[in-house]
């Protein structure tokens, strides 16, 4: 279940995230919603929300 906030989309307070894994390649970041543990991929293009499957697909090296 999201947050009100996450409902609405990534967007400030951006302090309610945590950064949980770092792609440098990409570059991309994954961050999670201290709120409701919600999982954002964080790159150049929008933000997207993700599954945890999908966040280890993408971060395999991370413990999410
Ligand atoms: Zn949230």
């Amino acid at each position: 279940m999201l947050c009100t906030e996450c409902q609405s989309g990534y967007h400030a307070p951006y302090d309610r995230f945590e950064r949980v894994a770092t792609n440098p390649e990409a570059p991309s970041f994954l961050m999670r919603c201290r709120v409701c543990a919600a999982l954002w991929h964080e790159n150049s293009g929008p933000p997207r929300l993700l599954t945890q499957t999908q966040s280890r697909w993408l971060y395999p090296a991370e413990r999410i």
